[in-house]
């Protein structure tokens, strides 16, 4: 008997909802990632959860509505990663007619299938809050409700979640050969030791490597297309509302400037097709130059590219069109294991997406029902409008937490936030402080319960707290990190 019902490769996004959906179908599930969970493509998203108002104008009426379905999912399931914001756009008859965007804006209510967030509306930002940050003439502005999401901690929470429905979570597994038969047998190096494991059925959920994947490591013809990358930058805060800035370009797209970590604002995207390793993907001055002016349009503060703190770039092979929704490929030849190709698609319909793939699989083994959509991630089980709530009673119960870094704590870990803090009555009680946020506690939960090996691992991807590190903070965390190995 093979020692797994499904492997997967691959513990991006796409991956890790896989290994969730099928471990809490009752499926023997083993995840493969080479590196950390999330490092690819999926640290990279725009950090939207919505509709998408460009697939709107591409008539996508049908899509736009499943997404936001899954928009209210996601708000349900995850309410401390995903946080309902409002979005503004001012208008400007340079580009879209303002009564264009109007019209999409109410459509746009309208498609979305319980009104739980509040409808658009038409501003006059010479007299409002979010006016203050933009450049004069810009007198009128739409403003409709979408959702931000912390990206990477969805890719960690959903593994946590896997894993505690019986998936077996594998990083630093890289996998180097899969031959197939009646079942897959793969070979895999395993933080550096050779081990063998057997799967009735395979997920390639490798993102941007799927094609050297399918080439090298299962020796199949790949999937014929091109990779594209998509890049955002990091300056600092340049509107003090809590807004998502959305900017119309001169090339038509859309470009957001979003609240970031609380002191920083995410620009982004830029797209283009990319070549090479998908490992090594960075972000070209002409990129930062685009998103710099795209936003030194609207912004009154100047941005240049000395003032760009970091950029995020992640790259994923994309199937024309349709690449809002990912792609998917069954082989299922005869006497042969199943194999699944999954890739690309937006972080909103991931779980969708992952609950499609499964969809395929039922021929194959006695499974139980899709559950994923009424099922709250790890920390996830409290209504979002209680989201102020949480962070009360966590200043309530540890007092030596200021407001914003018990905001922070439950936007990470939600109800299981005693997890870390447990009775701690003094900072000092949760062990060495490595800066002002992040503490031995911590840091110990991370690697535990997480899959936390090294520092960039919690600085860059269980948060964001690498933007404020300073260099002895980080060297004694790595110290702390190797010694706790
Ligand atoms: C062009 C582009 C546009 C995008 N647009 C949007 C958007 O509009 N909205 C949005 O929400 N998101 C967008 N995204 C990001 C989106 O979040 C990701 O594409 C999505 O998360 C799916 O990622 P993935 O799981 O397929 O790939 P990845 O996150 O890259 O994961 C693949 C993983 O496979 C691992 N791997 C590879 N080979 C092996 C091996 N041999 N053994 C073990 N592990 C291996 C890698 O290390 C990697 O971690 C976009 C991304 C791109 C590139």
């Amino acid at each position: 008997m093979a020692d797994y019902d499904l492997a997967v490769i691959g513990g991006g996004l796409n991956g890790v909802s896989i290994a969730r959906d099928a471990a809490g179908r009752g499926l023997r599930v083993i995840l493969l990632e080479q590196g950390d969970l999330g490092a690819g493509a999926s640290q990279a998203s725009p950090r939207l959860i919505h509709g998408d108002l460009q697939v709107l104008e591409r008539r996508g009426l049908f899509r736009v509505r499943a997404a936001l379905r899954e928009r209210d999912i996601w708000l349900r399931t995850a309410p401390h990663l995903v946080r309902p914001m409002r979005f503004v756009i001012p208008a400007n008859s340079d580009e879209r007619q303002p009564w264009v965007l109007r019209s999409w804006l109410l459509l746009y209510d309208r498609l979305a299938s319980r009104p739980r967030l509040p409808a658009s509306a038409t501003i006059d930002i010479t007299h409002h809050p979010v006016g203050n940050a933009l450049k004069r003439p810009i007198g009128v502005a739409f403003e409709y409700s979408d959702c931000v999401v912390d990206d990477s901690r969805l890719v960690v929470l959903t593994a946590v979640d896997a894993t505690e429905r019986g998936a077996d979570i594998r990083t630093g597994a890289r996998c180097v050969r899969a031959d197939r038969l009646d079942s897959w047998r793969l070979v895999v190096i395993d933080r550096g030791h050779r081990r063998v494991v057997t799967a009735r059925a395979l997920a390639n959920a490798s993102g941007a490597w799927s094609a050297s994947v399918a080439e090298t490591v299962l020796r199949m013809k790949p999937p014929e297309f091109g990779a594209v990358q998509i890049s955002q930058i990091v300056v600092r805060r340049l509107f003090d509302t809590d807004n998502v800035y959305v900017f119309q370009n001169s090339d038509r797209r859309l470009i957001f400037a979003s609240p970031y970590e609380r002191d920083f604002t995410l620009i982004g995207t830029v797209g283009h097709a990319f070549k090479g390793d998908p490992a090594a993907v960075s972000m070209t001055s002409g990129d930062v130059g685009y998103l710099c002016d795209a936003a030194n349009r609207y912004f009154r503060e100047r941005i240049e590219l000395v003032d760009v703190i970091r950029t995020v770039s992640g790259a994923n092979l994309v199937a024309g069109p349709a690449a809002r929704d990912g792609a998917m490929a069954f082989d299922r030849t005869r006497g042969k294991a199943p194999l699944l190709t999954v890739f690309g698609g937006d972080v909103t319909t991931a779980r969708l997406r992952a609950e499609r793939a499964l969809d395929r699989l039922t021929p194959f083994y006695p499974m139980s029902p899709r559950w994923t959509a009424h099922t709250s991630l790890p920390g996830g089980d409290f209504a979002w409008e209680r989201f102020e709530d949480e962070v009360d009673a966590a200043v309530a119960r540890w007092r030596f937490l200021s407001e914003p870094q018990a905001r922070r704590l439950v936007a990470a870990y939600g109800t299981r936030l005693a997890a870390i803090l447990g009775d701690a009555r003094d900072r000092a009680d949760l062990g060495p402080a490595f800066g002002p946020e992040l503490t031995g506690a911590e840091v110990r939960h991370l690697m535990t319960m997480e899959w936390a090996r090294f520092p960039d691992d919690i600085l860059w991807r269980r948060s964001k707290l690498g933007l404020t590190m300073k260099p002895e903070d980080r060297d004694a965390l790595a110290a702390f990190m190797a010694a706790a190995t």
